[in-house]
């Protein structure tokens, strides 16, 4: 029945929200899908390893919601795609309601105005009165049944409308969630959003949790791309950028737009000497990189980053690990640019 799979929908995205909420699940668009599947029960093995990742962290990074998503939820592995999947199955059940709606309401009106007709005739002059008392009886009965329909239909209008507001208002709520997506569209990587609540997620663990590093990446120079070729050569030096760090992503190595031209990275495990040499090669790796004019390949300029690398200290908050990382990263840009400088 089409209104048991909205109420179905409404009360699974109803549940998912509580759920995410426990957890320290920030509600994003992709979290949000994969949470809808989880209380869907519909993939026992992405159940299996929701609940094997929340056994082992006490919750689920936001790199590994990503990848749970992209692995189960959507083929297509697109987290955009698969929300206007979910978008476009709400309107659905939205329309059949409405159409169901508007059928039923079309049924009654009919019925109803047939009987108003048969009572009008019954009850117009007529030369035989033998039967008109059975007649009565079973127009009454008739009539009675009518009423009743009607009743039902208006609760049932009832249910459907709050039905629907239900539906609308996720809408409203998916569309909102869409907007501030956590991922920076130009670079491909997680944008400061991600980083504000996933520092925060990892911070929050405290001593339970793995040991954090971070890491402060900003571009050399980049006022000078801008000054001297255009902003869109500027856009496309981010780009690049941002494709060479996507590239050091993994398990437990998050990346960041952190603002403008500085990116930063979170290393969750491992010690600071594995972050700082990870670092380096990404530095390494930006370094060869060579803007070329996309007119005629001629050589532009090179590109180069400063880094700052810092560990968490015991107890030290998300503010006070950036500023450390931040004046690291200083240090690096003071020491001559192109460089790691780890604290
Ligand atoms: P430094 O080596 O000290 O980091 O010098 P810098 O020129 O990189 O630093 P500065 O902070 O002076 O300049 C950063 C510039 O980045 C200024 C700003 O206009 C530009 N910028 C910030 N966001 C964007 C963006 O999204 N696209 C482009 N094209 N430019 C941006
Ligand atoms: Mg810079
Ligand atoms: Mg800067």
């Amino acid at each position: 029945m089409i209104s048991g799979s909205v109420e179905q929908a409404a009360e699974r995205l109803r549940k998912a929200v509580p759920i995410m909420v426990r957890h320290g699940i920030p509600v994003t668009p992709l979290n949000y899908a994969l949470w809808y599947a989880y209380v869907s029960n519909e993939d026992p093995t992405l159940n299996l390893r929701i609940d094997e990742i929340v056994a082992a962290y006490g919750m689920i990074p936001l790199t590994s919601a990503e990848g749970l998503f992209r692995e189960h939820v959507s083929a297509a592995g697109n987290y955009e795609t698969a929300l206007v999947r979910v978008k476009d199955n709400l309107e659905q059940m939205v329309q059949g309601i409405d159409k169901d709606l508007h059928a039923t309401i079309a049924d009654t009106r009919s019925f109803s105005s047939l009987l108003d007709e048969c009572n009008r005739d019954l009850r117009a002059p007529s030369t035989s009165k033998t039967n008109v008392d059975d007649i009565f009886g079973t127009l009454d009965k008739l009539l009675q049944g009518s009423t009743a329909m009607q009743e039902n239909t208006s609760r049932f209008e009832q249910r459907l409308s709050s039905a629907n507001d239900e539906i609308r208002r996720l809408r409203n709520e998916l569309e909102t969630l869409r907007q501030d997506a956590m991922h920076d569209e130009l670079t491909g990587v997680f944008n400061r959003r991600a980083f504000d609540l996933e520092l925060g997620q990892f911070l929050g663990q405290g001593e339970r949790g793995p040991a954090i590093h971070l890491a402060m990446l900003d571009i050399d120079h980049f006022k000078q791309f801008n000054d001297r070729f255009g902003h869109v050569v500027g856009d496309r030096v981010l780009a690049l950028v941002g494709k060479q760090l996507n590239a050091i992503t993994r398990v437990g190595v998050s990346v960041y737009r952190y603002g403008g031209e500085e990116f930063a990275l979170i290393f969750c495990g491992g010690t600071v000497v594995q972050a700082t040499q990870l670092t380096e090669t990404l530095r390494f790796s930006i370094e060869r990189l060579v803007l070329k004019d996309s007119r005629n390949g001629e050589r532009l300029a090179n590109i180069t980053v400063s880094i700052g690398v810092a560990s968490r200290g015991a107890g030290e908050t998300a503010e006070d690990l950036v500023a450390r990382t931040d004046a690291a990263l200083y240090q690096a840009k003071s020491d001559g640019r192109n460089r790691v400088c780890q604290v």
